[in-house]
């Protein structure tokens, strides 16, 4: 495949020639790619989300992010990247008049790339660019990182600024890197890691400081969640993972440790409860008068109330299928008569999940507080260690087969298994890198900190993995 063709099944936008030389003045030049979710300035880029609700959508300021890379005389930006609608998808497939020609998984082109990030997980993986941003909000960087065969990384939430980034489900989105190069990560993550006041859920300045010796140790304790097991997996994501551990065994200094994480297993119910009631809600800002394409109101000659048949014209042609679903099912879940017994009880089961994951940990949630310091140090693991999906990615032509099947359109469950082993970090907001288990392997593995502990998961992948 021509380099252009890669560049139009795998970019909206580019900007810049992806040709570029390699170093200025002494310093090594490095490209990237943005995720479309992401707002960039300009008078003729648009921010679309691969939504045609957006299509037309420029943006009148830059996402923060954008403005700190653009001020590093290093860094060139190439272009805004492929994504599932509003970053809701595991494919790389959901959006308008999606022709599976125009998806593309770079390393293993009969599979999918995965999604949401899924342009920014295949321009790294391609060769287009030397690193990518995209979002993470129950999966979308680790999870199309994983399939590309490359690296992805969601740090702690509130660490990297949302300013700017398009929000899908506030309480759970993150910005993450994704590239080939651990130091690349590392470079780019130290970069956007400050603290912005125009993001309401950034970190504060004060929380962001751990001691850096905890970076710097030789010995690792690594947890293994009892709660997955064989028959969870598809063999081939099992054995690899099984040949993971006994080569990180051989590693000097590192010992595996059993860890129980009761409430693993319903990070599915409880993510798929609480990001559709803040997706319905952040969405509701698409109506065609404040945001969005304007549809033609159909019902205009009907003796109804204008604006809202004017919003149901525009909602209902200009959003796809898996965001539709999202709305509905999220309207649902905060409406009077099951917010109690579905919302709250979720909310509720996302906090035992978060006690959980800080019981196994070595040091504390730097969000819990001066006392809940861990007075026996040598109780507690560095990190968990748990594969990044269910299954190897899935053959395009048989993901194209089951979306046309009638039922399984109707049980779109089958759709969001793979963000079983993904979600429950997004939920307790923890810093995840997913690297891939062999060389050129489309199959990841995730190494999990505690909040705050981003440098030391990335020095373990560097140093250890
Ligand atoms: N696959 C998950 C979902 O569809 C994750 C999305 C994301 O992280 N943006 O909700």
């Amino acid at each position: 495949m021509s380099k252009q063709q890669l560049i139009n099944k795998i970019f909206f936008s580019v900007k810049n020639n992806v040709e570029t030389p390699l170093k200025i003045t002494g310093q090594q030049l490095l490209t990237y790619s943005l995720k479309d979710n992401i707002c960039v300035k300009a008078e003729d880029d648009k921010t679309t989300c691969n939504s045609s609700m957006l299509w037309e959508y420029k943006s009148p300021f830059n996402s923060t992010i954008y403005d700190i890379l653009s001020k590093e005389s290093n860094l060139k930006f190439i272009g805004k990247t492929r994504l599932d609608e509003f970053a809701m998808g595991s494919m790389g497939i959901n959006g308008p008049n999606f022709n599976p020609k125009d998806v593309l998984n770079p390393l293993f082109p009969d599979r999918v790339p995965g999604g949401s990030s899924s342009g920014s997980a295949a321009s790294v993986s391609g060769g287009l660019v030397d690193f990518s941003l995209g979002t993470d909000t129950g999966g979308s960087v680790r999870l199309p990182a994983s399939w590309c065969g490359t690296m992805g990384f969601k740090p702690s939430y509130g660490k990297i600024s949302r300013y700017g980034v398009v929000d899908m489900a506030q309480s759970l989105d993150t910005v993450g890197v994704i590239s080939n190069d651990i130091d690349k990560i590392y470079h780019v993550f130290k970069l956007l890691d400050q603290y912005d006041p125009k993001d309401t859920t950034s970190l504060p300045e004060e929380l962001r400081f751990r001691p850096p010796q905890q970076d710097l140790k030789s010995e690792w304790k690594i947890g293994i969640p009892r709660e997955i097991c064989i028959d969870l997996c598809d063999p081939i994501i099992w054995n690899k993972f099984e040949e993971t551990l006994h080569k990180l065994l051989s590693v000097p200094g590192v010992t595996l440790h059993p860890v129980s994480i009761p409430s693993l297993k319903l990070s599915l119910p409880i993510y798929y409860t609480l990001c559709p009631s803040e997706v319905a809600s952040n969405l509701a800002r698409y109506d065609g008068v404040r945001y969005g394409s304007r549809e033609k109101n159909e019902f205009e000659d009907q003796d109804n109330d204008t604006d809202i048949t004017l919003f149901a014209s525009t909602r209902s042609k200009h959003f796809g299928k898996e965001v539709k679903r999202r709305i509905m099912l999220g309207n649902h879940t905060l409406s009077s008569g099951s917010y109690q017994n579905n919302y709250l009880k979720a909310q509720r089961l996302r906090m035992r999940l978060i006690d959980e994951f800080n019981s196994i940990f070595q040091v504390r949630n730097v969000l819990m507080g001066k006392t809940e310091i861990k007075t026996n140090s040598d109780e507690g693991i560095d990190f968990m260690l748990v594969p990044t999906s269910l299954t190897p990615p899935p053959k395009m032509d048989d993901v194209v087969k089951s979306q046309t099947n009638k039922q399984q359109e109707e049980n779109p469950v089958t759709n969001y298994m793979n963000d079983f082993f993904t979600v429950p970090m997004s939920l307790a907001g923890l810093p995840t890198i997913s690297i891939p288990m062999s060389l050129k392997s489309n199959l990841g593995v995730q190494i999990v900190g505690q909040y705050g502990d981003d440098y030391k998961v990335l020095n373990f992948a560097k140093n250890v993995m």
